[in-house]
């Protein structure tokens, strides 16, 4: 595909990101070997990240997926589900992942909620984490790669809806 306009440069390549997310899927299938582990992906930008990450990991996993809206220039955090989980999660091992965490709003959001449904365990596991503009503290306990304060398209991250299936990370300027 040809670059978007207005990318800068990629940040993480094809190989790069493919590279990262086996590596983290090993830690995973590492520390829930033999326990009842749940991946929720966060629609719609952890798709991408989800399926491949979920390849990664040798132990059986089972899948689930939410969808949020979120209210920009309604105040910050203000996060509502629009699709809830298909099945219940109590009891279950919980790995909520997510395209990116950056103010940490939603993530915060979505741990206090899923935290009500009774899980065994409850982690977070982000392609991306731009702590740098943290608002609220989230633990997150696997992150692929840390990112400076900059837009980012790709594997999963738009920008109106577009670029999500590139294979690369890239920083992109929308003003240009
Ligand atoms: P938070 O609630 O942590 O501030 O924001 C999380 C959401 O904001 C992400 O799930 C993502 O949809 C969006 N987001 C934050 N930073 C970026 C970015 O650099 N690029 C894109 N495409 N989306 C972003």
């Amino acid at each position: 595909m040809n670059a978007p306009p207005g990318m800068e440069r990629v940040l993480f390549s094809e190989e790069q990101v493919a590279a990262r997310i086996r590596e983290v899927g090993a830690a995973i299938a590492e520390k829930y070997r033999g326990r009842d582990l749940k991946l929720i992906g966060v629609l719609k930008g952890a798709v991408f990240f989800l399926t491949e990450l979920a390849r990664a990991i040798d132990i059986p996993v089972q899948i689930d997926f939410l969808a949020i809206s979120s209210f920009a220039g309604h105040g910050p955090g203000l996060v509502r589900i629009e699709k809830d989980l298909d099945e219940p999660i109590e009891g279950q091992d919980v790995l909520l992942i997510e395209d990116i965490v950056d103010t940490g709003l939603t993530a915060h959001y979505l741990l206090r909620t899923l935290a009500g449904r009774g899980p065994q365990s409850l982690a977070i596991c982000t392609l991306l984490d731009r702590s740098i503009r943290r608002i609220v503290q989230v633990p997150v306990e696997f992150r692929c790669f840390e990112i400076p304060d900059r837009f980012v398209v790709g594997c999963g991250l738009d920008f109106k809806q577009l670029y999500r299936n590139l294979r690369y990370i890239a920083v992109m300027n929308p003003e240009r």
